[in-house]
């Protein structure tokens, strides 16, 4: 489509202009409802931005921020254990680099395709550009299925799918880290194979092994971050987390360290889930209970039901496709922090958290929330941390581990905990002011979107037509 086809510049009223664009955006790529979710959100946000800055529309700054700087797409073949060729696709968006090298997860799930990785790598963008390092925006993947496959199987699949990628990547030009499906041991392949190929030892990926260039911190700095960004949440109305009773889902990286930051604060967290099912403890996951959650999914790789053999009083409730909303969001608590997966939690679960008394809800996974649930918090007055800002810790802890590596030096684990700590304070303070400077006090959606936004579409001013 040609740009210029576009209503021009100062005749219209940026709504028209953004509504163009996200029609143009959906007019462009129908198949990819995640990636026109996540563009219909951000340019909601910034009609006020548009409205005192007519540079950003004269400068075409909306459809160059939505279409990404590359895609590339390949196939990954490998032999699975009974000798047989399996084909699958790999993915790698590099979606914008006007503040930094490309920067962002790799997620091996089958569910994977170009649309769920564009919303990611587009929510990537602005989440980088808020942690206030310079990173620019990627994410990449494959719809290859780790569950009930053997290592060796992991590691077939993670050399060939570094085979084509390593050529497109580099310390100084994209730096892919682990998401969902990828944790250390898929990195520790990716990187072994990356090393191989390119001959250097350098911080290509990051969520890489203390022993060979990883951080402290890191595998916890989502999880933790995202129960940094609710206590600064809680403090603008004088409250605080300990006491609290939280839902969380998922069971993986998340969800583990969000678990484990929420009961260091003295708050108390009483679900977790995978995608068959969730448990409930009416006492609450203490240390023990959190050690077995660790135990089963990062050595056993079993599954969360086995949790209610081992701790008799949980209830587990297995996944039902069929019920318009799940029960996980609808047991009674205060806080709640999704971390598992994008629109986890819809309109109707928005509307059952509300009903039973949550007051705060922080987004550990990406994009967890429907548009429509997310509306219903704002209106329900909840204190409301969007995935871009309360969970971009994780990837500002990669930024600490690149900066590390660059310096061939470790830092402490209380050196990154405090540097994590003090970036998600200034992450919500920064969200929060934006959001009081563009007129929607409170609303951290906007104070996110719009301060991400500025920094990124002004470094491509800076830099010409890029
Ligand atoms: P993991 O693979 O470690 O864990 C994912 C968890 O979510 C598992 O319990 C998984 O269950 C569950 N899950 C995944 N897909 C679905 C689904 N379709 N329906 C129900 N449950 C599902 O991933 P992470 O913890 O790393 O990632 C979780 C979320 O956090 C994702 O949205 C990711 O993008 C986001 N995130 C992660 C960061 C990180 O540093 N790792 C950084 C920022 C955001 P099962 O095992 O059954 O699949």
């Amino acid at each position: 489509m040609n740009a210029i086809l576009l209503t021009p510049p100062g005749t219209s009223a940026p709504v028209d202009y953004i509504e163009e664009v996200i029609r143009r955006v959906k007019a462009k790529d129908p198949a990819e409802p995640e990636f026109h979710q996540a563009v219909e959100e951000v340019l909601h946000s910034l009609a006020i931005v548009l409205a005192k800055h007519p540079e950003f529309r004269d400068t075409r700054i909306l459809e160059r921020v939505t279409e990404p700087e590359r895609v590339i797409v390949f196939r990954v073949p490998w032999f699975d254990d009974q000798g047989n060729m399996q084909v699958n696709r790999g993915f790698r968006i590099e979606m914008n680099s006007a503040i930094g090298p490309y920067k962002g997860g790799l997620r091996f799930h089958p569910s994977v395709n170009l649309g769920i990785l564009k919303f990611l790598a587009f929510e990537q963008v602005l989440k980088n550009s808020l942690t206030t390092l310079p990173m620019g925006g990627g994410k990449g993947g494959s719809d290859f299925d780790p569950k009930g496959k053997s290592d060796k199987e992991v590691m077939r699949f993670c050399q060939s799918f570094m085979t084509e990628l390593w050529r497109h990547i580099g310390a100084n030009t994209d730096v892919p880290a682990g998401d969902i499906g990828v944790g250390g041991r898929e990195i520790g392949y990716l990187f072994g194979q990356y090393k191989r190929l390119a001959n250097e030892f350098t911080g290509v990926l990051t969520g890489k092994g203390l022993n060979w260039g990883g951080s402290l911190i890191r595998p916890e700095a989502t999880g933790y971050g995202a129960v940094y960004f609710a206590v600064e949440m809680l403090k603008t109305r004088k409250d605080k987390i300990e006491g609290k009773l939280c839902l969380v889902s998922g069971s993986g990286n998340v969800a583990q360290f969000t678990v484990e930051k929420l009961l260091q604060l003295g708050a108390k967290p009483l679900t977790m889930s995978d995608s068959d099912g969730f448990i409930y403890d009416p006492d609450g996951f203490n240390r023990e209970k959190l050690n077995f959650v660790m135990e089963l999914k990062n050595i056993r790789r079993g599954r969360i039901r086995e949790y209610v053999d081992e701790f008799k009083k949980a209830i587990y409730t297995p996944t039902n496709g069929k019920l318009p909303y799940n029960p996980l969001w609808a047991i009674r608590a205060d806080c709640a922090f999704p971390s598992a997966t994008q629109n986890e939690i819809n309109a109707k679960d928005a509307a059952n958290l509300i009903k039973n008394g949550v007051i705060l809800v922080a987004e550990g996974a990406n994009m967890p929330s429907t548009l429509e649930a997310a509306k219903l918090f704002l209106n329900a007055g909840v204190l409301y941390g969007p995935a871009k800002a309360a969970n971009a810790g994780g990837v500002a802890t990669s930024g600490l581990e690149m900066v590390q590596n660059s310096m061939r030096l470790n830092w402490s684990r209380e050196e990154v905990d405090d540097r994590l700590h003090q970036i998600m304070i200034a992450i919500h303070r920064s969200c929060y002011e934006t959001a009081e400077a563009y007129e929607t006090p409170g609303n951290l959606v906007n104070g996110a979107n719009i301060a991400g936004f500025l920094k990124v579409a002004n470094a491509m001013i800076d830099q010409g037509l890029v």
